[in-house]
């Protein structure tokens, strides 16, 4: 049983705890608050052991009636491997921590690429990962883009990627960043840093993007345009390869499913916790191929999609399951794939029933 230690219980930290805990060979060894807030009383009452990330805020926690395992320090000792899901750039601070005790450690995608040996997507370098000590699983929209390069690169080779990424303005919980009325470039030069970012899981690839927000807390949306070096002779031939991906969704024109919204209210209605949408969903319609060129949008959960990436880095840190064991395992446990959106089964609910 691999004890994993969680530092930063935030957006990610909260949803990679659960989802440790939903995996047969994992356990939560804690996770470390730095205050004594809903989001603290939450784990509490989810039974997590909670160490508090300042030692000398100990009583408040107390005051709150929470009681506190120890410190991050104790936490850190505790476990096997920790998960940073810290603020972008404290898990790079956090890092003489995490080499002072020894402990393997996964970062997120808002450390720079340097805090970590790899920068990992499960279903391209799992591998990668398997000696290193720090991992960084790449951010939400480089595992969005990396889960469609992958199989278009193997299938078809890629000339090039083009892709306009427009970003949620905020998650739900981020008031700070809002109320906000606008399309704002973001940045306003171009290329943005995204396409070197998916550069540190495909070193060859050729990739420019730009990046806009926009006020929604919904999910990102990507357009992408990939030149193709061998292209299908039928855009059908593209729409079944990414179908059989584990971690894309087809979303079929028949679902009328018309934007992030509608997605999100699928993933409510099917049970998901926090709603959350673990998948690429990539709508059928928009695949089109004009000769070489390949376009297509996908949608985006930007709090979630990274989740199962972590599962599949800690596996792949203690190196006790190979990446499509680990795959299959993890989408398993967490329940990944919307078989009923599946287009063969919303054809059936098309058809007539039979006398
Ligand atoms: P968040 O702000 O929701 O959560 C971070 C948590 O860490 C908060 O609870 C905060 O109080 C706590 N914290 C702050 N300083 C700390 C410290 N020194 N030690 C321990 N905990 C501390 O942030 P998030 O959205 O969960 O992002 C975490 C990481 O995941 C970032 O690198 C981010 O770029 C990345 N990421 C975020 C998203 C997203 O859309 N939210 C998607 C993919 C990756």
């Amino acid at each position: 049983m691999l004890r994993v230690g969680i530092n930063g219980y935030g957006t990610i930290g909260k949803r990679v705890a659960d989802a440790v805990r939903a995996q047969p060979d994992m356990t939560v060894s804690g996770v470390a608050k730095v205050s004594p807030d809903y989001v603290a009383i939450g784990a509490a009452e989810a039974d997590y052991s909670l160490y508090a990330v300042d030692g000398s805020r100990t009583d408040a926690f107390h005051e709150m009636g929470l009681e506190v395992a120890g410190t991050v320090d104790d936490l850190v000792a505790d476990s096997d491997v920790i998960v940073d899901a810290t603020p972008s750039g404290v898990g790079a601070e956090n890092r003489p921590l995490y080499e002072r005790h020894e402990t393997p450690t996964i970062f997120q995608g808002g450390e720079d690429a340097t805090v970590a040996e790899v920068s990992f997507n499960a279903r391209v370098n799992y591998d990668e990962a398997t000696d290193a000590d720090y991992v960084r699983v790449v951010s939400c929209n480089t595992t969005g883009l990396s889960r469609l390069v992958a199989p278009l690169e193997a299938a078809y080779g890629i000339e090039k990627v083009r892709a306009t990424l427009i970003r949620r303005g905020g998650d739900p919980s981020q008031t700070g960043r809002g109320p906000i009325n606008d399309a704002v470039p973001d940045p306003v030069s171009i290329p943005s840093h995204h396409g070197p970012d998916v550069q540190t899981i495909f070193p060859d690839l050729a990739i420019d993007t730009i990046g806009l927000k926009v006020p929604t807390t919904m999910m990102h949306v990507h357009t992408i345009n990939v030149t193709l070096e061998n292209p299908p002779d039928d855009d059908r031939d593209v729409r079944d390869l990414l179908a059989a991906q584990d971690r894309t969704v087809m979303v079929p024109e028949h679902a009328r499913i018309d934007g992030a919204g509608t997605l999100k209210d699928l993933a409510l209605d099917a049970g998901r916790p926090r709603g959350d949408i673990w998948e690429n969903c990539i709508w059928a319609e928009s695949i089109t191929l004009e000769g070489n060129d390949l376009y297509c949008m996908q949608a985006i959960h930007q709090e979630a999609d990274v989740v199962p990436e972590n599962v599949d880095a800690l596996r792949a840190i203690s190196g006790h399951l190979s990446g499509p064991e680990s795959r299959s395992l993890t989408n398993e446990t967490l329940g990944i794939g919307f078989g009923h959106l599946d287009d063969r089964a919303i054809r059936r609910l098309e058809e007539p029933a039979a006398d």
